[in-house]
């Protein structure tokens, strides 16, 4: 009897010390800093000058018409995607904004890896800035799927989510009601990595390009049976 009742008191305190050490790592992480990063934008744009964003530390320099020293939603998002130190994945519908496309090329000139995915349609008509970031070596894959890449998402240095309804164009920017949220919960950043390197993965041109060239192999192959 005194041997069961001390395997009880000796399991129970087996549960006790891993519930307080599972305790303890939740409250860890909890107060980690930078990790309660949570922001939720909303559009259209209140419309001010952004040079300040891309030129510090000279705020009123420029001389545009633009009012100035105005934090908007559009520079709290320049200013997220601008604090990629190591990587930017992004997946994103329609890109024609060219401020948005300016923060993109800063970041790849700083030796950060940018990676684009986006839709083949849309990347092909006039004002997409997809080129424009081809043309400076930037990676771009587009989907090749039969439905639209309709996503709008950034992942900052695999930690940082930015998300929502918002298209990378002028008109989303400044004339639509969009939504953006911002956030570094793990929980939330983890699935949207895991889908960008899914359809990073699958859009892969070698992989496609084989495959156009194995179904050529395979014509031509009939055609001389
Ligand atoms: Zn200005």
């Amino acid at each position: 009897m005194p041997v069961m009742w001390t395997v009880k008191v000796v399991g129970l305190g087996v549960v006790a010390l891993s519930l307080s050490l599972e305790l303890l790592i939740w409250l860890i992480r909890r107060l980690r800093p930078g990790r309660a990063l949570n922001e939720v934008l909303f559009f259209p744009s209140e419309i001010a000058c952004v040079e300040h964003i891309f030129t510090p530390p000279s705020p009123y320099s420029c001389v545009c018409s633009l009012p100035h020293g105005v934090e908007t939603s559009f520079s709290r998002l320049l200013r997220h995607l601008l604090s990629a130190t190591s990587s930017l994945d992004l997946c994103v519908f329609a890109f024609s904004n060219m401020d948005l496309c300016r923060a993109v090329l800063v970041l790849h000139s700083r030796g950060v890896t940018v990676r684009v995915l986006t839709d083949k349609d849309y990347a092909a008509i006039t004002g997409s800035q997809i080129g424009v970031l081809r043309k400076a070596g930037i990676c771009v894959r587009c989907d090749v799927g039969s439905v639209y890449m309709h996503h709008k998402f950034a992942v900052v240095d695999d930690q940082l989510l930015i998300t929502g309804s918002l298209n990378w164009t002028l008109t989303a920017v400044q004339s639509n009601m969009e939504n953006v949220l911002i956030t570094k919960e793990p929980e939330l950043v983890r699935p949207f990595i895991k889908e960008f390197h899914r359809l990073w993965l699958h859009n892969d041109p070698a992989r496609y390009l084989s495959s156009v060239d194995q179904k050529l192999a395979h014509v031509f192959t009939r055609a001389s049976d």
